[in-house]
């Protein structure tokens, strides 16, 4: 009996480890910020599950915040406002970075680029190409200095000034999941956001992780490059594939110059941004596909910021910054 007793407590002690290297990676999707989120973790199912109910929740919290629909968000609050709102620290985070980037990239990303893309939006409905008169008003409200962030507090200097999150909230949210996920009792995962990947921690047959960054480009071969990912690493894609408003039967896709106030043309169709935190990865694609090829180059030679990037221009080549080469997988 004692013999037994012995061999059944061995059993239930090893049952948690080879249950967990056993184990298939457990996911959850949810819809979410205009977006199909998935997360897989490496985790038996009885850890995973009450890891993704916080993972629902921590994005509820985030799309409530950050949603320019719901009228609590706040989005919608500096919207209203006359000339400021006190933000919830989150935002006050996510806007720093904006703001950061908006100035060292002379503004090819905007974060108060929200009145263009209202304009192409309402375009759109109506089914003619925005007005000069219309664009020029949008293009004078859409500019970063006319913000002014004191701790939480935004204030503008003209009421109609207003935000869209659209180009770094989906990475700000990632690197909030990961901090969570890497607190947890997980081994690893990932989390795919949209055109934003991020892993954590191992999987458990000792593999790495790997993504394949797409080629849009017919004819060429499917993806630019697959990369082995690190942890805590998020990777942003911005494209002018994916996301457009349909004007006469034209496509005009999603990235706007806030030069021109129209869809930017700097020879690129995808950029990919590899960087630790995911705000600055997300907010970084957009304004390297706006610089264009040579000047985002240039730009991360004055290593101003610490990210990896892969250009694919319109005619389907490629190039990568001089990081990425050791970190190509097959
Ligand atoms: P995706 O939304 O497909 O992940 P991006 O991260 O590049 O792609 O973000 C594009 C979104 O960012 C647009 O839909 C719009 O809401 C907003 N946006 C467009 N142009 C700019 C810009 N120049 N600067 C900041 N945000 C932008
Ligand atoms: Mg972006």
């Amino acid at each position: 009996m004692r013999r037994f007793l012995c061999a059944l407590l061995i059993l239930l002690m090893l049952l948690p480890f080879s249950s967990c290297t056993r184990e298939e990676p457990q996911t959850d999707t949810v819809f979410l910020m205009d977006t199909l989120i998935t997360i897989t973790l490496y985790a038996p199912r009885e850890v995973a599950t009450p890891i993704f109910a916080e993972c629902r929740a921590l994005l509820c919290e985030l799309d409530a915040l950050w949603s320019r629909t719901k009228e609590e968000s706040d989005v919608s609050a500096f919207l209203r406002a006359e000339s400021g709102v006190t933000l919830d620290p989150r935002t006050a985070a996510l806007l720093q970075t904006a703001l950061d980037v908006s100035a060292r990239t002379d503004g090819a990303f905007d974060v108060t680029v929200a009145p263009l893309v209202e304009l192409w939006k309402a375009c759109e409905e109506a089914g003619h190409l925005p007005e000069s008169s219309e664009l020029q008003e949008a293009l004078s409200l859409t500019d970063w200095s006319r913000l002014q962030l004191t701790g939480t507090r935004l204030e503008k200097d003209d009421p109609r000034v207003r935000i869209d999150l659209g180009g770094i909230g989906k990475g700000a949210a990632i690197s909030i999941l990961l901090s969570y996920l890497e607190s947890t009792d997980a081994a690893g995962g990932m989390v795919s956001f949209g055109s934003n990947v991020a892993v954590f921690g191992q999987k458990t047959n000792g593999e790495t992780f790997r993504v394949a960054v797409r080629n849009p480009v017919e004819g060429k071969g499917g993806y630019a490059a697959i990369l082995s990912m690190r942890t805590g690493e998020v990777l942003s894609v911005s494209g002018d594939y994916e996301r457009f408003y349909t004007i006469d039967g034209e496509r005009y896709h999603h990235i706007l110059d806030p030069k021109t106030g129209y869809p930017s043309e700097s020879g690129l169709c995808s950029v990919a941004v590899v960087c630790a935190d995911g705000a600055l990865a997300d907010a970084l694609s957009t304004a390297l596909f706006v610089m264009g090829e040579e000047k985002a180059l240039a730009f991360y030679e004055t290593g101003v910021y610490t990210f990896e990037a892969i250009f694919v221009s319109s005619d389907g080549s490629v190039r990568m910054t001089e990081g990425l080469t050791e970190r190509l997988s097959q």
